[in-house]
């Protein structure tokens, strides 16, 4: 007990000088040049009979000024490595609990307070978020908050932070509880099939965490309200109808309690399917550009992106279990006795199942961001044809490239990002715009 208190003390310490230091040189630094806000369409970009769309998408790309680039694409090249130290740290933070018995302490804390196995289940699981929080909490702050800081991205300082933190750990002591409460019973009362079971479960789970989260979960960390401003919902709406959406409320979202990104999203389903505008969005994209987005938006909606989701996580998820079974087994038969875990029903068997299944979704990095970047790229084709604003979308794209790189290599491409790069979706914009120039006639004299 009194070596969690140590770390929990050392952790606070830790993280407080760290954010000390911070302040210094200037919390919050705004970027030296900002990129253009209104939209301004290059002169390459115009509509002519030698519209090209390289050129305008080149013209485009210039737009962007060579210190906000070079900020940009080490902002976005720094979370490559984030991944590798997510992980890593993650998985050394699993061994210290595992090796120095502190798994097997956690588990017999629990079975000392309650004989109702449930409840050991959701005290351990208590015990075990606390320990893996304050483990992994240097990096988060570093990841969370110093680093967003140092770009500028960030908006809040510690306290709020930190209060955001904490809430969050608590909605992951909640929602994981009932979850491994309900998987624990499983691997109880089916010990051979408790892997297929404990799939569908899972899935079921998150479809109940995709569906309540509007409602119940995001309110705890902004400020949502209805979009009332009728020049903003107008053209939504009716954009909404054109394409067979029965919506009747555009939602925004105050982001920028935390964040200076400018975003959108499709949220919730079934009943509590929504979109979502940020405040950053309203405040500082031209009226084009919040009109391509919100297309892109419509495109997630229109093409069931949600369900098929589903069942893309319903594969993987299968495919975890199974290998979880057979791995789990093989851990537990070399390093069972040494970690003081007597099985698979055993609640202490949980940091060993967290590393299984951290390495199974470090390995599948590039499947998850190719199987997200290819329904985003729909989505921006969708959008295009619903909106027809290339040249918004094209701003929206280099508004995005404040926190992502925007011309990476293939192969960069394809392993780290989970949407199009930002000059793939500036092209594919202008492609557009030269193949549907009749829409934007009458063109300049020849
Ligand atoms: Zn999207």
């Amino acid at each position: 007990m009194s070596s969690r208190l140590v770390l929990m003390v050392l952790a606070l310490l830790c993280c407080t000088n760290m954010a000390l230091a911070q302040e210094t040189p200037g919390p919050g630094r705004r970027p030296t040049t900002v990129m253009p806000a209104v939209l301004t369409v290059p002169a390459e970009a115009q509509p002519s009979a030698h519209f090209n769309a390289e050129a305008a998408t080149d013209a485009y790309l210039a737009q962007i000024p060579a210190d906000a680039t070079a900020r940009s694409n080490a902002y976005f090249e720094g979370g490559y490595w984030l991944v590798l130290w997510d992980f890593l740290v993650g998985a050394i933070a699993l061994l210290v609990v595992l090796e120095l018995g502190w798994s097997a302490a956690m588990r017999n804390f629990a079975e000392r307070i309650t004989r109702f196995k449930p409840l050991q289940t959701l005290i351990y699981w208590t015990e075990f978020s606390v320990v893996t929080f304050l483990l992994g909490f240097p990096l988060a702050v570093y990841e969370g908050f110093l680093r967003e800081r140092k770009y500028g991205l960030a908006t809040q300082t510690f306290g709020p932070w930190m209060n955001d933190q904490i809430k969050a750990l608590l909605v992951g002591i909640v929602l994981g509880g009932i979850l491994v409460m309900v998987l624990f019973g499983v691997v109880r009362r089916l010990p051979n099939t408790w892997w297929i079971w404990g799939a569908i479960v899972t899935i079921v789970f998150m479809a109940f965490a995709v569906f309540i989260a509007p409602p119940y979960i995001f309110p705890l960390f902004n400020k949502i309200t209805l979009l009332e401003d009728p020049k903003i919902t107008q053209p939504i709406l009716s954009l909404a109808r054109a394409n067979g959406i029965s919506a009747d409320k555009v939602y925004q979202i105050d982001a920028s309690r935390q964040t200076t990104r400018m975003s959108a999203n499709v949220s919730g389903f079934g009943k509590t399917m929504r979109i979502t505008l940020n405040d950053n969005l309203l405040r500082r994209g031209s009226p084009e550009e919040i009109q391509s987005i919100m297309g892109h938006e419509m495109g997630h909606y229109v093409l069931h992106h949600i369900y098929k989701d589903f069942v893309f996580f319903f594969i993987v998820i299968v495919a975890g279990f199974a290998l979880l079974r057979w791995s789990l087994d093989w851990c537990l038969s070399r390093w069972g006795e040494r970690w003081q875990i007597h099985g698979i029903s055993d609640t202490a068997v949980l940091p060993a199942v967290f590393l299984l299944a951290s390495i199974f979704f470090f390995v599948l990095t590039p499947i998850l961001n190719t199987h997200v970047r290819t329904a985003e790229a729909e989505a921006d084709m969708y959008g295009l044809n619903a909106s027809r604003q290339p040249d918004g979308f094209a701003q929206g794209a280099i508004h995005l490239g404040e926190y992502r790189k925007m011309s990476p290599g293939r192969f960069e491409e394809w392993v780290f990002f989970d949407h199009p790069s930002g000059r793939n979706r500036i092209y594919a914009a202008m492609r557009w715009k030269a193949e549907n120039l009749k829409l934007f006639e009458p063109l300049p004299a020849r």
